[in-house]
């Protein structure tokens, strides 16, 4: 089934790390490509390794992408982590594939919606694809089986209080 975790609100990311610790427990196999991310001090990235099942692979710089002009090197990253992507997928060994951030990548301009719409064409039948990042495109969402959208009610940053560690990063 393809999955996808979308809206301003917080909680995607997160919601998928939550499906990927479930799934590691019936002792599934689960792979995290995360798109536009490169910070190795993510909670999730430090403990990934331990859990067993369980792998995640970064693939952007630490710093913030300029909407309408990425640079040269977010778009090499992206593309790499696409065909990387592209690659867990078509070989079939995990059991959940989780696309974190692609909504955005997507959004951004780093990836083809075509791209990533002739990729699910292709999914093995018992492969469970998630799919997060705010703005997901209606192609994606008319495609999926679950579509959540988390909608902002109140986050601490309007009150100016920045990324905490253990809660948001
Ligand atoms: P999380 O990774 O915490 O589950 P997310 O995946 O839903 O969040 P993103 O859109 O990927 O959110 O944003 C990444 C960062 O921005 C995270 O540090 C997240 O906590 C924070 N964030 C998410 N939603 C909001 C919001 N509405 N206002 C401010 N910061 C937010
Ligand atoms: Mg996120």
């Amino acid at each position: 089934m393809l999955q996808i975790y979308t809206g301003d609100g917080k909680g995607k990311t997160t919601a998928a790390l939550g499906l990927a610790l479930r799934a590691c427990g019936h002792g599934r196999k689960v792979i995290m490509i995360q798109f536009m991310k490169g910070d190795i001090e993510y909670g999730e990235v430090k403990i990934a390794s331990k859990i067993p099942g369980f792998e995640l692979h970064q693939f952007g710089l630490p710093t913030f992408v300029e909407k309408g002009n990425p640079a040269a090197e977010d778009l090499r990253l992206a593309k790499e982590g696409f065909d990387f992507a592209c690659e867990i997928i078509s070989k079939g060994e995990y059991d959940v594939v989780i696309l974190d951030e692609l909504n955005c990548a997507i959004d951004y301009g780093l990836i083809y919606l075509e791209d990533v719409l002739e990729l699910l064409d292709r999914v093995p039948k018992e492969m469970e694809i998630i799919i997060t990042g705010r703005n997901a495109r209606p192609k994606l969402t008319e495609r999926a089986d679950l579509v959540s959208e988390i909608k902002e009610i109140k986050h601490p940053f309007q009150k100016g209080i920045l990324a905490r560690e253990g809660i948001d990063y």
